[in-house]
């Protein structure tokens, strides 16, 4: 596959499926235009089951060959994985560094990633802890990490250079500004969500009630969207 001469756009998810759920619409149509778009997934997925039967050493590699998978349906360019254990993911500086060498690899116009910014959402859930530090962080290798090059200046040796990233789109947000429609997009996005097997492979009734969720008032399907714009 050549390189696409648009700029690329980076999902960086904490766990498997979360960035399908979020911006899988997004993804679709980002690469229907030819832009390379590249997951990456913050921890190894270890905790996202109900089967007792099932172990983390048979689970963490299943759930990236289901994310390899749903990002092959939605038209990803490439997904990396991060080591870090799910449901345990603190902010430190390893952590931050693991971002900001994605970023600086990848040189994403756009980030993707959860909104950090509340822990009640719509009093109905809990931002999952992984999230809000995966948005935490992802924020700030964005701003300022990313951009300057005395911060971890070991990579400038390996040829990574300091990026600016341009615009950050933030899902599960309680303060959406940015709509995506993705009617046309929507059978397909449940059809990468349905890669994750382990999660929710045969569960029809919970693929129809986020499907729901996705449905406006007017019947489109909407992905929505805190939109950054980093002009500077
Ligand atoms: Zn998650």
């Amino acid at each position: 596959m050549p390189e696409s001469i648009l700029a690329p756009a980076l999902v960086v998810a904490a766990h498997p499926d979360d960035g399908d759920f979020g911006a899988a619409g997004y993804a679709l149509q980002q690469a229907a235009r030819g832009r390379d778009v590249f997951f990456l997934v913050c921890t190894n997925g270890a905790k996202g089951t109900s089967d007792r039967t099932m172990t983390r050493e048979r689970l963490v590699p299943l759930r990236r060959q289901e994310q390899r998978e749903a990002c092959r349906r939605m038209g990803a360019r490439d997904v990396f994985f991060l080591d870090n254990e799910d449901g345990e993911l603190v902010y430190d500086r390893r952590f931050l560094e693991q971002l900001v060498r994605c970023i600086r690899t990848v040189r994403p116009e756009t980030v993707l990633t959860h909104d950090p910014t509340d822990i009640i959402m719509r009093d109905s859930f809990i931002n999952h802890p992984d999230h809000r530090t995966t948005g935490t962080a992802s924020l700030d290798a964005v701003y300022p990490t990313a951009r300057d090059h005395l911060n971890f200046p070991e990579h400038l040796a390996e040829g990574l250079e300091p990026h600016k990233v341009r615009e950050v789109l933030l899902w599960g947000t309680n303060q959406p500004n940015f709509d995506v429609d993705i009617t046309a997009e929507v059978d397909r996005k449940i059809e990468a969500l349905t890669a994750h097997v382990s999660q929710f492979g045969s569960r029809d009734d919970f693929i129809s009630f986020v499907r729901e969720g996705w449905r406006s008032d007017d019947g489109r399907y909407l992905e929505r969207f805190r939109r950054i714009e980093l002009r500077f």
